[in-house]
């Protein structure tokens, strides 16, 4: 349903309009080939100025994290450091080619090798490579290592990848994908995944098992050494989906805690811009015994400087070049700029802030697990005694502001909202937003309609979700 019809572009249109001078032809005028131009396409003639504020209009109505509190959980949407777009943009930086030969590019080889180092030494890998274009991406890299890795130990009678079912959708996608049958491991009371359940399904046929940890509640996996044991113990592998890293900077190291491989969300944890900002970036950081099968090239140092190699039994490419290098300027800045103690302080106070938002918010929502948390918690959202479900209070709460928690997942929880302030956050943005939740849940008990027909205060208020995306609607009709 539409609200308050705006002038649509088209409907401004008045022929002979235009938004743009091109200078004069310096060279002569060819005719274009016959057939070979399109007329008649009803594009809208409008000036320059119609134009910029028609496209200023439609940037207002995003949500993004430099306008509103944005809490939408195991995305770890922080403040992105408006600094690392300066580095950025440093011309020797942005301007570099690809193609240009490496003695020339040192300085940017250098860049990439030193980031590759910081992963390393805050996850405690011994090799990253900075190729995969997104966490998504870095999954699939790392299962492809973990495969190749069997493969070449001879040890070909691996299928399975077992995940919890408190993962992510991409980590059952990525398996299968990779050619594997996916083996769901329960999670038990405490959100830790059932160590029986996991004994019972280990034997020779494991590739490995994808833990998230903290995991999608929040939580951390307080079996985490005896569940890589187990998987070790059976010739498995130990996969790290590390989008929730932002629990964990200075405190713990992923392959200290025994995984063999992880990726990294840059965009999550290193502040990259996220969510229609830019590209992600999701380098894959591996142990000794996994470090040949890495895909290349990643950047090595000798004594004549910084060169691209690709490991020895690389599983080969990923990605066009050598990944998404703008993110890395912008990730290795905020590390620089944090540096050991600073990156120690992030994830304190991420933790601290999910404590504090979780305190606030779980007298009027209840707790999927009632247990300190770590960067993000979750909350039941539907109102008992009611029909407002957990979808109802997210549409209600972008009236108030904000931005949703992310909702309906872990898919075990039901009515899920997975909420996370991220460390960036003030305590008033936080207060705000429980104020909001608590006032939602008052308009639950007195007046539902209210829930069930939000949000009130966009161009579009609620959508019928799943015929939009079986019928959307993408072509304007004056
Ligand atoms: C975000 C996320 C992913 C996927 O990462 P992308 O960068 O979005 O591809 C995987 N697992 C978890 C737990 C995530 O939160």
């Amino acid at each position: 349903m539409w609200n308050e019809p705006e002038p649509v572009i088209f409907e401004l249109s008045s022929p002979g309009r235009t938004a743009f001078t091109l200078p004069e032809a310096d060279v002569p005028l060819a005719p274009l080939p016959e057939g070979s131009v399109r007329s008649d396409l009803k594009l809208p003639e409008v000036s320059e100025l119609q134009f910029v504020r028609h496209y200023t209009h439609l940037s207002q109505k995003n949500f993004s994290i430099d306008t509103v509190f944005y809490p939408l959980g195991s995305c770890t949407m922080k403040y992105n450091p408006k600094v690392n777009e300066k580095a950025a943009a440093i011309e020797g930086l942005s301007q570099v080619h690809p193609l240009q030969p490496e003695a020339s590019a040192q300085g940017s080889l250098e860049l990439m090798y030193k980031l590759q180092e910081a992963l390393k030494e805050i996850a405690g890998f011994s090799a990253v490579s900075l190729q995969p274009a997104a966490g998504a991406h870095g999954e699939f890299a790392g299962i492809l290592v973990m495969r190749a890795y069997h493969e070449n130990r001879g040890d070909t009678k691996r299928t399975k990848v077992l995940i919890p079912d408190s993962a992510h959708g991409t980590n059952p996608a990525t398996s299968a994908m990779s050619g594997f049958t996916v083996v769901q491991i329960p999670s038990d009371k405490r959100g830790n995944v059932d160590l029986e359940a996991l004994s019972a399904a280990c034997d020779d046929t494991v590739v490995g098992l994808m833990l998230t940890n903290p995991n999608t509640l929040g939580l951390f996996e307080e079996n985490v050494l005896e569940v890589c044991q187990t998987v070790h113990a059976c010739g498995g592998l130990m996969y790290g989906d590390g989008a929730n890293l932002n629990a964990l900077l200075g405190i713990a190291r992923p392959g200290d805690l025994g995984f063999d491989v992880m990726h990294f969300n840059l965009h999550k944890t290193f502040t990259t811009p996220h969510g229609g900002g830019g590209p992600g970036s999701g380098p894959i950081g591996v142990n000794e015994k996994l470090a040949p099968f890495l895909p290349g090239p990643i950047v090595v140092k000798d004594a004549a400087g910084y060169h691209l190699s690709a490991p020895e039994k690389s599983i080969g490419r990923l990605k066009a070049f050598f990944g998404n290098y703008g993110m890395f300027i912008r990730a290795y800045t905020y590390i620089r700029m944090m540096g050991p103690d600073g990156l120690r302080a992030v994830s304190e106070n991420a933790v601290l802030n999910a404590n504090y938002l979780k305190a606030r918010v779980s007298p009027h929502y209840a707790l999927a697990v009632d247990r300190t948390c770590m960067h993000e918690f979750v909350v039941h959202g539907d109102i008992p005694g009611t029909d407002v479900r957990a979808l109802d209070v997210s549409k209600r709460l972008i009236d108030y502001g904000h931005h949703p928690p992310t909702n309906y997942f872990p898919l075990i929880v039901h009515d899920a909202l997975m909420i996370e302030p991220t460390e960036t956050e003030s305590k008033q943005a936080m207060d705000a937003f429980a104020d909001s939740l608590a006032a939602v849940k008052e308009e639950a008990l007195s007046n539902s309609e209210l829930l069930h027909s939000a949000p009130h205060t966009t161009p579009v208020t609620r959508l019928d979700e799943v015929k939009a995306v079986r019928s959307p609607v993408l072509c304007y009709k004056g």
